[in-house]
């Protein structure tokens, strides 16, 4: 999400009332004041004191004052003084609050068992029975025992360890919810739709979205619809309840969808469809209901949900992917509410996906995603475009930047990518210290969208640096002498990212491929691993992604596309995504083999084929890997110098190499030496 729009996360409408709610600090609060409870009612009865030492006790009993003693839970000893003689012991004489002291007024904490104490007291009794020293004989007092409940420690001990599980139990809470007030469990099942309004003024309208021009015209409509409802519900007709915005990521869905509430100068609700999905269950459903029910109370309003997939997967697979009935109730609460609201009501849903192919059906039935938008990766002119729109905030440009010769030089690429790219250029030019933007910063840019940061001083042992050469040298060959492979653009050795060398193309913009094409292409693919093969008669790591590319391309000509002779016309493609091909194939075991055996088979004619056009060339395979040692970076022109023109691109319009620097991104061949950890 672009990050120019305001955000308001409170729930609409609602002014911010003081929220007398639940909080942690009431707790803290709770437990201070019950300790603080503790402390008084301990010291209530006041004035008792504690006695510590066997004599203490002996010089009590034998004066005779003693009343009474009360042993307490058969643990501890309460002495009381006799009233009368009370003034004789000043210590305990006065209660808490300044009144006589009624005792207990001598306290002994632990007196060991009953009997041992009741023993101690005879042993002191016997003790004073010499007349010599006592003229009065002692009297021991009488002993009760008592049975005390303490209900407030028992109360405590109850209390405690649930208070503190509840601690526990908030504090995870808090963490899930992703911070905010301690009010985050109450609002689990509310939606956390961001919402913009007319008084957020989004700033972005339609003029902010470059190209898409069959997008906006659908779009355009539904602004209308919800500005002007009565001229359509006028004549009977039915306003739309949903949009689904289908395309690529980064070909600015998102942004279409804002520039719609822009336009439309209605509340517009923004969730992605990953925030429903919680693990408390029910979570979903919830947040669902809550959102339409906060858009309905606004209404006209645009509800936006980005990447749907994430609960508008069909249901039914989702057995094979480990039950995600959570998910499942998410759709249907969406689809119960979507059924729910009458048209006309003036909510209308937009929803954005990458992968419309694995939706649940129930979506895009009438009623609900009527509408469906595709949105397309940007094409030279939408490019162009793009290019225009986000090079205005940047404040110094060189002449030299050409606009048209930027657009020509990034097929491919999606809008976000473009977005990029501007950005990166002025970061590379702040970098160098210029004081415009020119034509090398954006080149530089490209690169570095395309292939990461180059790491010219990784440290490449020459000899793997001359495997390198060769095998890069292979690619540039091969896509050279092959009529349908798509014309280089660009060799290098410079480690870039992930990889350690990679030669970029320039691909023809066209809507389908014919099997000359994907041949040629599975052959320069190859070309790497077949130079080293020429040249060391050894094979490395390097090819790894070459050999991915390959693969992945040739199951597609044998089992999607219908390209070979021995499976026929058929085609295990299914667009409904609705089977699960990943545990039962659509296909015998016998024609497994046979799919196995024709990919091998032509993979490894490709080889062949590869390897004699290399052989066949391999002076020339040597002076361009030398070349390529030498300079690290050759472009077009330094191939037509060894190999000559390529007739077939007469009149085609190419790129020229040396001006413009740049490939495109899922027609390099990235080589990577070594595989990647494998997890
Ligand atoms: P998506 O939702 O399709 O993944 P976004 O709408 O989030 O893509 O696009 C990401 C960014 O790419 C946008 O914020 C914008 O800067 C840029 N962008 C994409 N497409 C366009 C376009 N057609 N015009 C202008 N900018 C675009
Ligand atoms: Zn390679």
């Amino acid at each position: 999400m672009a990050s120019n729009i305001p955000n308001n996360n409170n729930k609409p409408g609602a002014p911010k009332k003081p929220k007398f709610g639940f909080n942690l600090y009431w707790i803290y609060a709770l437990i201070a004041i019950v300790l603080i409870g503790i402390q008084l009612f301990s010291t209530f009865s006041g004035g008792v004191k504690k006695l510590k030492e066997e004599q203490e006790l002996k010089n009590l009993i034998q004066s005779n004052n003693v009343d009474k003693i009360v042993l307490v839970n058969s643990k501890s000893a309460e002495l009381y003084i006799n009233v009368d003689s009370l003034k004789n012991f000043p210590e305990v004489a006065k209660g808490s609050f300044g009144g006589v002291n009624k005792g207990p007024h001598y306290l002994i904490e632990n007196i060991g068992s009953p009997t041992q104490f009741e023993n101690k007291l005879e042993k002191i009794k016997a003790d004073t029975t010499n007349p010599k020293r006592f003229s009065n004989p002692v009297v021991l007092p009488e002993v009760k025992y008592e049975d005390r409940q303490n209900i407030l420690r028992d109360v405590l001990m109850w209390v405690l360890p649930l208070g503190i599980l509840i601690l526990v139990w908030i504090f995870i809470m808090r963490r899930m919810g992703g911070g905010g007030g301690g009010g985050q469990i109450f609002n689990i099942g509310k939606a956390k739709a961001k919402m913009f309004d007319a008084e957020s003024n989004v700033s972005i309208n339609f003029d902010s979205v470059a190209g898409l021009d069959e997008a906006k015209q659908e779009l355009k409509e539904i602004v209308d619809f919800l500005k002007t409802p009565k001229k359509y519900t006028d004549l009977g007709a039915k306003i739309p309840k949903g949009a689904l915005l289908i395309g690529p990521p980064g070909t600015g869905k998102t942004l279409l969808a804002k520039a719609i509430a822009g336009e439309a100068k209605v509340p517009f609700f923004s969730m992605s469809g990953s925030d429903f999905v919680e693990m408390f269950v029910g979570v979903g459903a919830s947040r669902v209901r809550d959102l339409f029910k906060q858009a309905k109370e606004k209404a006209p309003a645009i509800i936006f949900i980005d990447e749907v997939d994430a609960i508008g997967r069909a249901r039914g697979r989702s057995v094979a992917q480990g039950a995600n009935d959570e998910r499942e109730s998410t759709l249907n609460q969406m689809l119960t509410e979507m059924d729910g609201f009458e048209t006309n009501t003036g909510v209308i849903v937009i929803a954005a996906t990458n992968r419309a192919d694995i939706l649940d059906k129930a979506l895009l039935r009438p009623g609900r995603f009527d509408r469906q938008i595709f949105v397309d990766l940007p094409d030279l002119a939408g490019r162009k475009e793009i290019f225009k729109v986000h090079m205005k905030p940047l404040k110094k440009l060189s002449t030299d930047v050409d606009v048209d010769q930027l657009a020509r030089q990034t097929p491919g690429f999606s809008g976000a990518d473009i977005a990029n790219v501007c950005n990166e250029s002025a970061l590379i030019a702040a970098r160098r210290n210029k004081q415009v933007i020119d034509r090398q910063d954006f080149n530089d840019a490209i690169d570095r969208v395309i292939g990461g940061l180059e790491k010219r001083n990784k440290v490449i042992a020459p000899k793997e640096k001359k495997t390198i050469a060769f095998h890069e040298a292979g690619h540039a060959t091969v896509s050279w002498l092959l009529e349908y492979a798509s014309p280089l653009v660009k060799v290098t050795i410079i480690p870039r990212g992930q990889s350690l060398g990679a030669a970029w193309y320039m691909p023809e913009e066209r809507q389908i491929t014919t099997k000359e094409q994907m041949i040629d292409e599975i052959c320069a693919a190859l070309g790497g691993r077949a130079a080293e093969d020429i040249m060391f008669g050894k094979v490395s790591t390097g090819a790894l992604s070459d050999l991915e590319k390959v693969t992945k391309q040739a199951y597609a000509m044998v089992t999607i596309y219908g390209l070979n002779d021995k499976i026929g016309n058929i085609s295990f493609y299914d667009s409904s995504g609705q089977s699960d091909y990943t545990f039962n194939k659509p296909y015998s075991e016998k024609t497994a083999e046979i799919i196995d055996e024709e990919v091998k088979k032509m993979i490894d004619e490709c080889y062949v084929r590869t390897k004699k056009v290399l052989q066949e060339n391999k002076a020339n395979l040597e002076i361009l890997a030398q070349k390529l040692l030498e300079k690290e970076i050759l472009y077009r022109e330094d191939l037509e110098e060894i190999f000559g023109m390529r007739s077939w691109d007469e009149g085609k319009d190419v790129v020229r190499v040396k001006e413009t620097e740049s490939g495109r991104n899922d027609h390099e061949n990235k080589d990577q030496l070594n595989p990647p950890p494998v997890n």
